[in-house]
């Protein structure tokens, strides 16, 4: 696996591959890779002939008062999971690469980022959005791969993809839970073993949502009360949202009617946590 550092040798990289006739899938990360990271890229490697993932804690995703600073990171060991699975290229640029002096342009997508993490994160939608946009001009890839765990930002990418008429299929790939039910995340790192018992509540809040609706039980706001009592009983857990909604539009429902998403975002200890799963009310 080559690894690259600058936004010119990627770009004509990517030039040499499209050129080839080969096309070319990416992932991209912030690094501090688990299974939920690879499944994206173990899609990328079976559906196209060249492979690129890129990590970069982006700076602009962050609010001040955020991680930024602390965010878990273990490139030795994230190098050799992804030359292990036989990715082609690894994007690896630092922060004065993506966002030289006199930075100035930034990408808003308007409507779904007021929802969930958007209306909790002030800048974060813009940030993601900024350095995706970014990231698909230097790697241009043919396909990009993103995990439904962050199920807002999949729509927010898909929305900016086709508002802009960017020319990438944005392919997504299911929430990958450890053994014990939590959602796979790099935050996971923060927790100690007590917390991480808190964090179990999260998974757990959402099995029993799903079990409500389906013994009857179709008004949000009683589906939230419930999740809000049951994740309490934990210690060092804080509640950010529950969020009961459309899964496409991200407005929320009153009424569980069809399908719907259930999104929650939790503060175990310093680590916030997002988990979400699909609801059907037949
Ligand atoms: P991150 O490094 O957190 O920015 O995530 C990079 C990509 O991996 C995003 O598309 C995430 O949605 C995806 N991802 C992170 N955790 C998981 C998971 N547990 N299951 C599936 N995809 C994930």
């Amino acid at each position: 696996m080559q690894i690259v550092k600058t936004v010119g040798e990627m770009k004509s990289i990517a030039r040499a591959i499209r050129s080839n006739g080969e096309n070319i899938g990416f992932t991209p990360t912030m690094g501090c890779l688990h299974a939920g990271h690879m499944s994206l890229v173990a899609k990328s490697k079976s559906e196209c002939d060249r492979s690129v993932a890129s990590i970069f804690i982006n700076p602009a995703q962050f609010g001040p008062t955020e991680d930024l600073a602390v965010y878990p990171q273990s490139i030795d060991q994230d190098i050799a999971l992804l030359s292990e699975a036989g990715v082609d290229y690894l994007f690896y640029p630092d922060a004065a690469e993506i966002y030289p002096d006199g930075f100035k342009t930034h990408v808003e997508v308007e409507g779904i980022t007021q929802f969930l993490c958007g209306a909790s994160r002030p800048g974060f939608f813009r940030g993601v959005a900024t350095v995706v946009l970014k990231l698909f001009n230097i790697v241009a890839p043919h396909k990009a791969y993103f995990g439904e765990k962050d199920w807002q930002q999949l729509r927010v990418i898909e929305t900016l993809v086709r508002d802009l008429n960017l020319d990438v299929e944005i392919c997504a790939a299911p929430l990958i839970r450890d053994e014990d039910g939590l959602a796979m995340s790099s935050r996971n790192r923060y927790l100690t073993t007590r917390q991480r018992q808190s964090a179990l509540k999260i998974n757990r809040a959402l099995s029993l949502a799903r079990d409500k609706i389906q013994s009857g039980e179709h008004r949000s706001e009683s589906i939230r009360q419930l999740l809000r009592e049951f994740i309490a009983e934990e210690p060092e857990t804080e509640i950010d949202y529950i969020s009961i909604c459309d899964a496409n539009n991200l407005s929320e429902k009153e009424i569980i009617d069809g399908k719907a998403l259930i999104a929650l975002a939790v503060k175990v200890g310093s680590a916030r946590l997002i988990d979400n799963c699909i609801v059907e009310n037949a």
